[in-house]
């Protein structure tokens, strides 16, 4: 699921099918958390149910915020203060190290669950408050929801890249056309 450049999206897209009756969860449990955030390059030393809970309020804060920011609404000010409050622990400093077969790297130590969250809602204060912000696009399939950063340049893209999304919309399309 790593379909943006944005961890803070990546997180949002973790909830499939947002307008359906039955939302898919794509985090189920503390593992599943724990899984997501190594594939992310965010890997923590543990995760217990506090910080899934936690992972998932800041999801839907995350997804107020982008959801406002793609459809142009006033976010929701509690949403504005959980993402604020994440983005304002300490953060994590990084520290490089040298060795003659790679070279410069970076030398990250497993993180806190809390760090990492950290990480993901300073990903979205940067989302929010620089350029890409006005190219956030709700997904126009009617069951998604799903928010991404359209590409500049080219016909803009419709649909998210979740594959069930555009395939739907285009076998409607065709149908829709033979009729
Ligand atoms: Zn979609």
């Amino acid at each position: 699921m790593a379909n943006t450049e944005h961890i803070s999206l990546d997180l949002v897209a973790t909830v499939g099918g947002r307008f359906t009756e039955a939302p898919i969860e794509r985090l189920p449990d503390a593992q599943a958390l724990r899984a997501w955030l190594d594939i992310h390059a965010l890997a923590i030393e543990a995760c217990g149910d506090a910080d899934l809970e936690a992972a998932r309020t800041l999801r839907e804060a995350l997804y107020d915020l982008v959801e406002a920011a793609a459809t142009n609404r006033a976010p929701d000010p509690a949403a504005l203060t959980t993402v604020n409050a994440h983005a304002a622990h300490p953060s994590v400093q990084p520290t490089m190290v040298w060795d003659k077969r790679n070279g410069f790297s970076l030398d990250r130590a497993p993180l806190s669950a809390d760090q990492a969250l950290n990480l993901i809602a300073r990903d979205a204060i940067d989302l929010l408050t620089g350029p890409e912000r006005d190219r956030l696009h709700q997904c126009e399939a009617d069951t998604c929801g799903t928010v991404f950063v359209v590409s500049g340049g080219g016909k803009p893209r419709r649909w998210c890249s979740s594959s069930s999304c555009g395939n739907r919309e285009r076998v409607r399309a065709h149908r829709a056309t033979k009729r």
